[in-house]
């Protein structure tokens, strides 16, 4: 059993409009349990340790530069979430990347809809409500950046005897 925690964050379109309650809701009803939960509003230099380097690998420093003005852009809901393969089955309920893309039954694919082509010619980030943690090699660095040890809750949910 791959007992694991990964990072979530309601980003600031997703809080602006009211969605963290749903997306929250999204994943307690799937059995998997917020273990930490706060509203931040973060700064550049929290930004950039969450969209590293890597992200310019990926899609450029053009689009690096918009995730960190976007994710600065207002509240973020952060969590960790943690259950049985967390980081599959969290990003699972959260859909693919590009909105357009993100079956119905997703976050994404329920609450957004445009295209990359749509945001790029807007140059803006796909605002797609929410981020999760790609792998275990992310997770572990974002649930550091966002949370220290002793903000972590351990308890038990009365549906565990269900899981465990
Ligand atoms: P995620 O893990 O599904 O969030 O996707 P990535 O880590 O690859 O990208 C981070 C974020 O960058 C995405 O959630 C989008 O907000 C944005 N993004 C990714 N690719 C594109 C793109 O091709 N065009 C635009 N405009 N935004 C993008
Ligand atoms: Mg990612």
């Amino acid at each position: 059993m791959a007992l694991q925690q990964t990072l979530v964050l309601v980003k600031p379109d997703g809080v602006a409009r009211g969605l963290t309650g749903e997306v929250i809701k999204r994943f307690e009803q799937r059995g998997l349990k917020i273990v930490a939960l706060k509203l931040v509003q973060v700064n550049m230099d929290h930004a950039k340790q969450h969209y590293t380097e890597d992200i310019t690998e990926r899609h450029g420093e053009k689009i690096r530069n918009q995730l960190i003005d976007y994710l600065t852009g207002g509240p973020v809901t952060a969590m960790i979430i943690e259950g049985v393969d967390a980081i599959e089955n969290v990003r699972k309920i959260v859909g693919v990347t590009e909105s357009k893309s993100a079956a119905p039954g997703t976050i994404r694919g329920d609450f957004t809809h445009v295209s990359y082509a749509h945001a790029d010619s807007k140059e803006i980030p796909v605002r797609n409500v929410i981020h999760a943690s790609a792998d275990e090699k992310d997770a572990k660095h974002e649930m550091a950046l966002w949370f220290s040890i002793d903000e972590l809750c351990d308890y038990k949910r009365a549906d565990e005897s269900h899981v465990f």
